[in-house]
């Protein structure tokens, strides 16, 4: 362990640890008695172990936390629970320094895309089969880079968001898949293979604002200027909903928004506005929407190779109802080595952009989720920021 003692201030670093004992196959407990503590013991790092007790904890410890105190948290969880520090430091009135925090991520949860992200961008490489010991490694090595967060708001809540928006066949999967749950990883596996059989077509309008150079990606390098042409692309949509206020957000000038704590940042047009004239918005029959916004959406499924943790970009995934069975199979199949995006149809639609808006037409029940926790079904609105946290990354 040599190179491990030789790393520089590691014995000066105190962390909290957030263990979430229901995450994954609720072996969280477990992989940090093996891994986390033992590799912290040989690295001398501090650390003081929290065990969530309920849905919504981590975001409350994260808000009360004593900064002071605490040189980093550490989440052995999915991504659900990284999903809950990043809120908990936004809400503070202190949320400028506190989402500066480094925050590292073991993988214990059946949604790892954090963890797969930053093994990938540490290294080039996807996670060898030990993905917790890769994780590690990126913690003790004490390094820290910028992740970008995207603000979305819906009529009823607003988030921050480091990972995706899910509407459609991946996000009944991710949920349905819950009662899997002893199954880990895989449970996304089986679900694909329920939901394939009886897949669900979304009547909805996708809005969005390009970046300039945007386009379809295809292998995630080359870049064409045209949109798959079977896709209808509107300039402006009617919005089609009330105009009730948001909770905690509220308009301050033109184009500025200020959610609770004076977070201000630009943001091209409210969910309540009609959208400007640089945006596109489709009307379509969708089988499966997801702005994606990391290389990585699970810890195999290598969903947009391009995606950089720093960057302010959300690329937009789009897949219309045209798309048969054997075609929704096989660009499943495809997402583990991201060749899925070599697949070229005319219901593929990947265009990288600044700003989103969903709108499900149908009073019918479906689900959304936002880093692959469910939110309530109604349309929302995602934009690019300029905040970004920290995370443990070399
Ligand atoms: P997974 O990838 O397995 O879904 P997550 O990190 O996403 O793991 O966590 C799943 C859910 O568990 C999150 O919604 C989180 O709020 C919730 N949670 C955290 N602690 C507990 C607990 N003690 N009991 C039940 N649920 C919890
Ligand atoms: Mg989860």
């Amino acid at each position: 362990h040599a190179e491990v003692n030789n790393l520089p201030d590691l014995e000066c670093r105190n962390l909290v640890v957030y263990i979430n004992p229901f995450s994954g196959q609720g072996k969280a407990m477990q992989i940090y008695k093996k891994h986390v503590k033992k590799m912290f013991a040989e690295a001398e790092i501090k650390h003081t172990v929290v065990k969530t007790e309920y849905a919504g904890h981590a975001r409350h410890l994260a808000r009360d936390l004593n900064l002071a105190s605490c040189d980093g948290i550490v989440i052995v969880s999915g991504d659900g629970l990284i999903h809950e520090v990043v809120n908990g430091l936004m809400d503070r009135n202190d949320w400028k320094i506190a989402i500066q925090t480094p925050i590292g991520i073991v993988p214990g949860g059946s949604g790892n895309a954090l963890a797969a992200a930053i093994v990938y961008a540490s290294t080039g490489q996807h996670a060898s089969l030990d993905l917790v010991t890769d994780s590690m490694f990126e913690i003790i090595k004490g390094r820290s880079r910028d992740l970008s967060l995207v603000y979305i708001q819906s009529q009823s809540s607003f988030y921050f968001s480091f990972l995706n928006v899910g509407w459609g066949f991946v996000a009944d999967v991710d949920i349905e898949s819950e009662k899997f749950r002893g199954l880990g990883n895989a449970r996304f596996t089986l679900g694909c293979a329920v939901r394939i059989a009886s897949y669900r077509k979304y009547h909805g309008m996708v809005s969005y604002l390009p970046l300039e150079k945007s386009g379809i990606i295809n292998n995630g390098s080359k870049t064409q200027t045209t949109i798959g042409t079977s896709f209808k692309t509107k300039t402006l949509a009617e919005t089609n909903w009330n105009n009730s206020s948001s909770a905690g957000i509220r308009s301050e000038e033109s184009g500025y928004f200020s959610s609770k704590n004076t977070k201000i940042f630009h943001i091209s047009s409210s969910l309540h506005e009609s959208l400007p004239n640089e945006w596109k918005s489709i009307e379509e029959e969708f089988v499966w929407v997801m702005p994606v916004y990391l290389s990585h959406v699970g810890q195999d499924m290598f969903m947009m190779p391009n995606a950089k943790l720093d960057e302010d970009v959300i690329y937009l995934y789009c897949l219309k109802s045209g798309v048969g069975r054997a075609q929704l199979l096989n660009i499943l199949l495809n997402i583990a080595d991201g060749t899925h995006l070599n697949i070229s149809s005319e219901n593929t639609l990947v265009v990288p952009c600044r700003a989103f808006r969903l709108e499900p037409f149908t009073n019918k029940t479906g689900l959304l989720t936002v880093d692959g926790e469910a939110v309530s079904y109604e349309p929302i609105q995602a934009t690019v920021t300029p905040i970004k946290s920290r995370i443990m990354c070399s």
